[in-house]
């Protein structure tokens, strides 16, 4: 079998489907270079670049960043990374950057994380809070000891807005909507490998095994599956 040295991937997946720590057990285990267009975007903001400011505008809306701006930004970066095989995290977001990308590079293959709209509700909406303390809880992993109130002062907790599940329903169905037609897209040019289930420890030995197949492991400890 031949490996191929260089593969470039993107990774797919809405929030709270574990494409962090999916794509943080990459890096490790295969070396790959990740490049997160929203860490790059508010690097820019931050360092008050060109770029930074007119990003900010639209981000600040809850918008996205125009696709001749992000695409510039991106095919900059990768140009650093010529040498490397690299992990795209929220870029192509639009079909145009995906065809922008394809005009510069090969993607080789698109990991979409598929997860239950019902898995990633709970998920997202475990989280509790004490206002007055920061004090925060999960009813999944650390539970206040009676529902809804604070362990310490027996104060009722609240959740972040981003938190309730009407948010959290909203986030959601505007990220299917958003990312679907890219899913298509790749689906259709034969390169998305979708990886469905509900925890990310049993997703992640299917990602491994697959990504095996096709790059050296460079780091055996720790996320081994
Ligand atoms: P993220 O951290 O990936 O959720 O990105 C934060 C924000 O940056 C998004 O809500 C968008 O406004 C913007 N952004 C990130 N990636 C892209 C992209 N590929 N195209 C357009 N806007 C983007």
């Amino acid at each position: 079998m031949v490996l191929r040295t260089l593969l470039r991937a993107v990774i797919v997946g809405p929030p709270g489907s574990g494409k962090g720590t999916v794509s943080d057990r990459i890096v490790k285990t295969f070396g790959l270079k990740h490049l997160s267009s929203g860490d790059l975007l508010r690097s820019n903001i931050n360092d008050k670049s060109e770029i930074g400011l007119v990003a900010r505008a639209y981000i600040d809306q809850g918008q996205l960043v125009p696709d001749d701006v992000m695409t510039r930004l991106i095919l900059q970066e990768l140009k650093v990374l010529e040498q490397h095989c690299w992990l795209l995290d929220g870029f192509p977001r639009t079909v145009t950057q995906a065809a922008s990308l394809d005009k510069a590079y090969q993607v080789d293959t698109v990991l979409n994380l598929n997860v239950p709209f019902e898995t990633i509700k709970q998920r997202l909406t475990a989280r509790w809070i004490h206002p007055a303390s920061g004090r925060i809880y999960n009813t999944d992993f650390n539970p206040p000891k009676i529902p809804g109130i604070d362990d310490a002062t027996g104060e009722p907790l609240i959740q972040r807005e981003d938190d309730k599940p009407e948010t959290v329903i909203k986030r959601l169905q505007a990220y299917e909507a958003q990312t679907k037609p890219v899913l298509d897209y790749y689906r259709s040019n034969g390169v998305l490998e979708t990886f469905s289930g509900t925890e990310t420890n049993k997703i992640w030995p299917h990602v491994h095994a697959f990504l095996a197949c096709k790059l050296p492991v460079v780091n055996k400890t720790e996320t081994s599956p």
